[in-house]
């Protein structure tokens, strides 16, 4: 599933071919996204110019002047722009014909994704709110960190995954942070130091900007929005690597489940101490 930093790559990768460009037509394929396109909603998009094209977590938003887009990848979403010559593949759901020779498209293989229109910003920000999206990791405050750690029993896998502690993580860069933070994904989090408490939110910062530079990680479907792929998968240090020699001791990676995802650590590196 698409992170922070896919989902920061698509919208670098997006930003120059929309901002400025407004959408000519719009075509809906037969087949529901998660939440069901409405043609009610192309008399307030067409015509209308794009003037920014942000993230918040690992949704994306286009600022229409008024209207706003907001997008979710799901599970295999792939937002692109290309060419309208480019014959359209499979499973494309939703097509922006912009006012250049070039199309905006949203092709998802299992329809986990979705792309919503909100007549305002306004109404935009209340979503997030209404379901607590927590703040951006580049922008944790330190004491809220360190409070939202103290505040619960549970364990640093679950934590990371919360999108109402901290918005963006995802089952990757959580195993990711954990192990650049030397930590086991079992400690619970009232039981952090306050110094293993800042170790693990600049391990944070640290991994997902180091997959941004990578372009995110293309394990399945994930492409940016120029079609191009990522290279983090080749960088990964525990993710994925169950039995194959830690990087840097050379332990076995061990895999367990956690909050009900596949979490992997080395036994060594993020033993568990006082
Ligand atoms: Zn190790």
């Amino acid at each position: 599933m698409p992170e922070l930093p896919e989902v920061e790559t698509v919208v670098r990768d997006l930003r120059p071919h929309l901002v400025g460009r407004s959408f000519a037509k719009i075509t809906a394929g037969r087949k529901a996204l998660r939440r069901p396109w409405s043609r009610a909603w192309e008399g307030q998009l067409l015509g209308q110019r794009v003037d920014s094209i942000q993230r918040r977590g690992k949704w994306i938003m286009i600022d229409l002047g008024k209207p706003w887009l907001l997008v979710h990848l799901g599970m295999t979403g792939q937002f692109t722009v290309t060419s309208a010559q480019m014959p359209r593949e499979t499973h494309t759901h939703l097509v922006f014909t912009l006012d250049d020779a070039n199309e905006l498209r949203f092709r998802d293989i299992r329809r986990f994704g979705s792309v919503t229109c909100y007549p305002s910003r306004a109404t935009l920000d209340d979503v997030f709110a209404e379901n607590g999206l927590g703040p951006e990791p580049f922008d944790l405050d330190a004491d809220y960190w360190r409070a939202s750690l103290r505040a619960t029993q549970r364990n640093l896998k679950a934590i990371l995954l919360d999108q109402t502690i901290v918005a963006g993580v995802g089952n990757i860069y959580a195993d990711e942070s954990l192990f650049e933070a030397s930590l086991h994904p079992t400690l619970i989090g009232r039981a952090l130091t306050a110094k293993q408490a800042e170790t693990l939110q600049h391990a944070i910062v640290e991994v997902l900007t180091r997959a941004i530079d990578r372009r995110g990680s293309s394990i399945r479907d994930y492409i940016g929005g120029s079609g191009l792929k990522g290279q983090m998968q080749d960088e990964f240090r525990v993710y994925g690597r169950t039995g194959a020699p830690c990087l840097r001791c050379r332990t076995s990676i061990a895999k367990i489940t956690l909050a009900g995802r596949s979490t992997h650590f080395c036994p060594k590196c993020q033993r568990k101490r006082m």
